[in-house]
């Protein structure tokens, strides 16, 4: 029986968009997601896109016995972890919510995993396991100290990953620790949807360039940046999602290891020049007041990208104006 790829979170924002590469590249896949910040049509949408046909189970990573009979039935090879919960203010109000899902999901998951000896995995971390540093520019060994409890459950589960490896050298991981990943697929019928109000610039930019919202608020103009609003290293979900390909070939391929990468572009961006990009090609004023910094931002972090592109040969090849685009393309026509 031909072998398969687990997709947990698949019908999530960053997995929909690596399902869609994977299906592309000619991987057989399997989507568990629970549906708790997704929908059911995203996953009609990659098959619309693709022509492709994949298998989807709805269920929880917490669930050992659905792990058990994807495992026991379904001849997995390797798991791309993308399942989890990942607003950093919620998780600061509901830590134990996040500690369960995010930590105890994944130790579920992993269980399962060595005990059918599936010892492949690429993870979804974040560059919030970094937190602050005097230097804007992070490198992978730059060290770790998150500040919210949305990078602590990211940071555990790095650490645990790190502990399987050094206890069964039998296990190939891939730590991908993205930046801010933005935009669309470029044919527009999946994108970002956030259930609530949008925590990120970007969702939240086009949200009021199509007239849902009346305004967006800028979180401080007084930061130490040229502009005074905060930077960042936006980087297009489609770059993103060629990674996590780059990455799953690399670790089937070069066995027993494991790595981890920074996802970005190797540039930042400040809110007033995402805004103006944004206007350009939206033709859409957007009109903003400026408020109090957001407890927990920093001014500025970006990516030092280099390591991703000499282990995977990957780069990131989309400007801002195509993240721009690709997403406002999403937001006109496709709100699902
Ligand atoms: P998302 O919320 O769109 O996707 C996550 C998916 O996981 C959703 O479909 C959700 O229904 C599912 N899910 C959550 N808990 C689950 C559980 N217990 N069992 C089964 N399914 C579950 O988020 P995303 O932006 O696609 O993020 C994917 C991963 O990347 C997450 O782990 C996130 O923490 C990480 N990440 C995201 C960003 C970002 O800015 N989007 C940045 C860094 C890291
Ligand atoms: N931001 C803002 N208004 C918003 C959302 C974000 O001014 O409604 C700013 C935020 O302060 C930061 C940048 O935009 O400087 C990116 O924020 P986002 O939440 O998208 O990413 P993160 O801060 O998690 O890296």
């Amino acid at each position: 029986m031909e072998s398969k790829i687990l997709v947990t979170g698949g019908a999530g924002y960053i997995g929909s968009h690596t399902l869609v590469k994977l299906l592309e590249e000619g991987y057989d896949v399997l989507v568990l997601d629970n549906l708790s910040n997704s929908k059911l049509e995203t996953l009609d949408r990659v098959t619309s896109i693709t022509k492709k046909k994949f298998e989807f189970i709805k269920g929880d990573i917490r669930d050992k016995n659905i792990l058990k009979e994807i495992f026991k039935n379904k001849s997995i090879n390797s798991v791309m972890h993308f399942a989890g919960l990942k607003a950093v203010g919620e998780s600061e109000n509901f830590p134990i919510k996040y500690y369960e899902n995010n930590v105890l999901g994944s130790i579920v998951l992993l269980k399962e995993m060595a005990l059918a000896e599936v010892k492949t995995i690429v993870f979804s971390s974040s560059a919030t396991v970094y937190g602050q540093h005097s230097n804007n520019r992070y490198d992978e060994k730059t060290p770790t100290k998150p500040i919210n409890v949305y990078g602590k459950t990211k940071l555990i589960i790095e650490n645990i990953l790190r502990d399987i490896k050094n206890s069964d050298d039998n296990w190939s991981i891939g730590l991908l620790r993205y930046f801010n990943p933005v935009g669309a697929h470029s044919s527009g019928f999946i994108g970002e949807n956030p259930k609530e109000k949008p925590n990120n610039l970007l969702p939240y930019v086009a949200q009021v360039a199509a007239g849902l919202r009346e305004k967006l608020f800028i979180f401080g103009d007084d930061y130490p940046t040229v502009d005074g609003t905060g930077r960042r290293d936006y980087i297009h979900i489609e770059d993103l999602s060629s990674a996590h390909v780059r990455a799953l070939d690399y670790i089937q391929k070069n066995k027993n290891i494991l790595f981890t990468v920074n996802l970005g572009t190797g540039r930042s961006y400040s809110v007033f020049e995402m805004i103006n990009a944004f206007e350009k090609v939206s033709g859409k004023k957007i009109p903003f007041k400026v408020v109090e910094r957001r407890i927990g931002d920093l001014a500025e972090f970006y990516a030092d990208p280099s390591k991703a592109e000499k282990l995977l040969d990957w780069k990131a090849n989309f400007d801002i104006k195509k993240m721009c685009e690709d997403t406002w393309r999403w937001q006109k026509n496709n709100i699902i």
